[in-house]
């Protein structure tokens, strides 16, 4: 039995949450701690197992875990898949940005964030580890580099907005993580991290154990809730704030329990209003029973 990788509470406050790891071993397990409730992978890959499946598996990885909403296949369509990412994270966004801002997206992926984020004015900077992404990213004409090390031998200078969007639950040391990127901002300056958040009803409120066998992800080191994430912006002595969000929506959740499948957001649009999918997500928001936080800090 381990010991909590974030609090280090000893082997009596930990207990398994997730037997079945997608795209794990037998051996793989997902801990729930008592004490910051954290829950994270145990026993977790090796740095060499880790760097080999960003490099060869990653975008195979989640092509096979993204139903048929997004496309994987290639950047062009990435783009064009997620372009309702984007409006929705403009929502919460809007309130923080302002035209002329030093950006940087960590985790760009396609870039599709970053296009919008040059489209409003701002000065951006992608890091993006896929090659393929990362060509494609300059072939659009971004400033992009590989990792943070690179990116810091080339430009020295600091940041009013760090934003990452479904990257904090793949990083191994989140407070290591936290320190190098608050250490990037300008006075004044903010992170807005998006992190999927472990209230999803999916899987606290709807019983499917077909979402069970497929939340739990080799990819993740740790999966967040309200309470965990504050444990460590708390310990780091940064000022934030957490905020409900919810990605997916009642033709999703509906498809899940009926086909036991990722999918069909949006299936029934024709049948569900707006206003009711918009009641929906706002009473799980409002419950924190949704998919996703979006955490805010301030320097
Ligand atoms: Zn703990």
């Amino acid at each position: 039995m381990p010991e909590c990788r974030i609090c280090g509470a000893d082997e009596s406050y930990q207990s398994i949450k997730a037997a079945v790891v997608y795209g794990g071993k037998d051996y793989h397990n997902f801990w729930f701690c008592q004490e910051c409730k954290i829950i994270y992978l145990f026993p977790f890959l090796s740095i060499k197992d880790e760097a080999f499946f960003y490099k060869k598996e990653f975008e195979k990885f989640m092509d096979s875990r993204s139903g048929s909403d997004r496309d994987w296949s290639g950047a062009e369509e990435h783009v064009k898949t997620n372009q309702d990412q984007v409006s929705r994270r403009w929502n919460f966004l809007e309130p923080y940005v302002k035209k002329e801002m030093d950006i940087l997206e960590i985790g760009c992926s396609s870039g599709f964030m970053m296009n919008k984020f040059r489209e409003f004015g701002m000065n951006c900077t992608g890091i993006e580890p896929s090659g393929e992404f990362l060509a494609f990213l300059k072939k659009n004409g971004h400033r992009a580099f590989p990792g943070l090390k690179t990116m810091k031998q080339d430009m020295p200078e600091k940041f009013d907005l760090i934003v990452h969007f479904f990257v904090l639950e793949h990083i191994r040391d989140p407070f290591d993580f936290f320190k190098e990127t608050y250490a990037m901002l300008k006075p004044g300056g903010r992170i807005i991290a998006e992190v999927p958040c472990a209230n999803d009803p999916l899987t606290s409120m709807y019983t499917i154990p077909e979402f069970e066998k497929f939340y739990w992800s080799i990819a993740h080191h740790y999966y967040y809730n309200p309470e965990s994430i504050s444990y460590i912006l708390e310990k780091l002595g940064y000022e934030y704030e957490l905020i409900p969000e919810q990605r997916y929506d009642l033709s999703n959740h509906m498809t899940w329990m009926m086909e036991g499948k990722p999918g069909g957001q949006g299936k029934y649009d024709q049948i569900f209003s707006r206003q009711l999918n918009e009641k929906y997500m706002d009473d799980l928001k409002s419950k924190w029973v949704c998919d996703t936080m979006v955490v805010v800090i301030d320097k």
